[in-house]
């Protein structure tokens, strides 16, 4: 925690600077770039178009004040030590709990499996399972890759039995479209990279080779421990730290606008002087970092849209929170659902996760869905994903919800389709372009999308010399 020295300082360098910055978009990725330039004495202004920042980092409390999270939940280490020491740093053992490994399972072949997330092949009728292994130890080399899209890449990488028999109907479940529709990045971000074939004695040695060890998961949480810390709130959402964090933006004479954006960009010659705000008012700017959409921006900045631009398709999200009457059946902090006869994408059980009366009441959980927008807004929803539950045996015939809250985004995030990945690309390039004192962070690039890949690349860029 800074000192009230310190926070003074900080306080008067801001006050006296006569550097301003604008940073557009209150998610993570703007309160950490506000929050690195606000520490160097920046006059800092942070613009959210929503009535509160925060974006996936949220939690909500039902009326008996339990806690739910929006989007991400465990945070972790980025392995960057000032970054790391600058997010983490402050935490105390009456708040946050360190988890240096993660109690997360999988659910394939009709079986629920506590000590993986990934999918485990092993499940496989026994010709499959073989082919797959065969397919997949040829295939040695990852010199072919990158390919051209989601169905090429897992061909080159894992082999035509795992692509045709377990990835397409996965990842249509997720996306709803052919894995040669999607760029092969997709894959990764719902965790389908890594896959387990063998026992754990031969995946521990297979994965000495690192191009085995990118294909192969070890078969339990207890192998291959990362030194990269997690983290979650001993008894609270993870909304947390978001509120520590605006708390020391407020604290370094942070200007936060919620319920405001970016009407107009004023570019002299090669720089941003200014930006014009949805609140009637004109800031002036030495700098402007965005990490929205581009395409906001060069609306903003009057520019034309390029040339055979289509807008994103969306793929929609659901999260249905329950509070059940007893305990789960699991004492798994999350898993996977590999189904994709099932609805299920994860699920996320907070009475195991909070370490303050774990396994005690409120037996809470949050069930994740990516699905099309009639799926997410069924109104029986939750009674589908209960079924689910039950099915899976994390709760008996005789748990009762007794409290359940849908919340359905038919826009939930944009489908990383080839096209999406080349748009993203051209757009941030077009507005990169636009003048020298832009930068581009986060979604707005188009090149991260996990949490600590987002912050990894702002701290590069802010701090190269760290
Ligand atoms: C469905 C889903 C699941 C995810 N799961 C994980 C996970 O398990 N682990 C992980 O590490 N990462 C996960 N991520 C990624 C992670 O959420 C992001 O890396 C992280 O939230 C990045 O924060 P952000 O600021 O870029 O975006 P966001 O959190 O979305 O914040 C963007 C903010 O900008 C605001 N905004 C939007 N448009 C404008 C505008 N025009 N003007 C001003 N403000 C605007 C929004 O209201 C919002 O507050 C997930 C992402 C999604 C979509």
């Amino acid at each position: 925690m800074a000192s009230g020295v310190y926070r003074a300082i900080i306080r008067f360098m801001s006050e006296t600077s006569s550097h301003c910055t604008a940073v557009v978009g209150g998610g993570l990725a703007g309160i950490v770039t506000a929050l690195i330039l606000a520490r160097r004495g920046n006059h800092v202004t942070l613009i959210e178009a929503a009535d509160t920042c925060g974006g996936l980092l949220q939690s909500f409390h039902n009326d008996d004040g339990v806690p739910f999270d929006y989007g991400t939940h465990i945070l972790k280490e980025t392995g960057i030590a000032g970054l790391d020491e600058l997010l983490f740093g402050d935490f105390t053992a009456d708040d946050w709990q360190w988890l240096d490994r993660l109690r997360v399972g999988g659910y394939f072949g009709g079986e629920l499996y506590p000590t993986s997330q990934f999918v485990d092949l092993r499940k496989l009728p026994g010709s499959l399972r073989q082919k797959a292994a065969e397919e997949l130890l040829a295939l040695s080399s990852n010199q072919a890759l990158p390919a051209a899209n989601a169905r090429a890449h897992a061909e080159l990488k894992y082999g035509p039995t795992i692509t045709n028999e377990v990835l397409e109907p996965l990842m249509g479940k997720l996306y709803g479209c052919p894995l040669s529709q999607l760029e092969p990045a997709a894959l990764a971000l719902v965790g389908y990279s890594r896959f387990i074939l063998f026992d754990r004695e031969r995946t521990r040695e297979l994965k000495k080779d690192p191009v085995l060890d990118g294909k192969l998961g070890f078969t339990t949480w207890d192998d291959g421990i990362s030194p990269l810390m997690n983290f979650y709130p001993t008894s609270a959402g993870v909304h947390i730290w978001l509120d520590a964090l605006l708390n020391r933006l407020r604290d370094l004479n942070v200007t936060i606008l919620t319920g405001t954006s970016v009407t107009g960009a004023n570019i002299d010659g090669q720089a941003v002087r200014s930006v014009e705000l949805s609140n009637g008012t004109t800031l002036q700017t030495d700098e402007l970092y965005w990490t929205v959409s581009p395409a906001f921006l060069l609306k903003a900045a009057g520019r034309p849209f390029p040339q055979g631009i289509n807008p994103p398709q969306f793929r929609s999200t659901a999260l249905v929170n329950l509070v059940f009457d007893r305990n789960f059946n699991t004492d798994l902090y999350f898993y996977y659902c590999h189904d994709p006869q099932r609805l299920t994408y994860r699920t996320t059980f907070y009475s195991n996760l909070r370490s303050k009366d774990r396994g005690s009441a409120p037996y809470n959980c949050t069930v994740e869905v990516m699905s099309d927008e009639a799926t997410v807004t069924r109104p029986d929803l939750s009674q589908q994903l209960l079924t689910e539950m039950r099915a899976m045996n994390l709760v008996g015939p005789d748990h009762r919800v007794t409290y359940q809250k849908v919340i359905s985004s038919p826009k939930g995030f944009p489908l990383p389709t080839t096209g999406y990945a080349r748009n993203s690309a051209t757009l941030a390039g077009h507005c990169e372009g636009l003048a020298r004192n832009i930068r581009l962070f986060g979604r707005a690039t188009g090149k991260t999308h996990f949490m600590h890949e987002v912050l990894a690349e702002i701290w590069n860029a802010l701090e190269p010399a760290a």
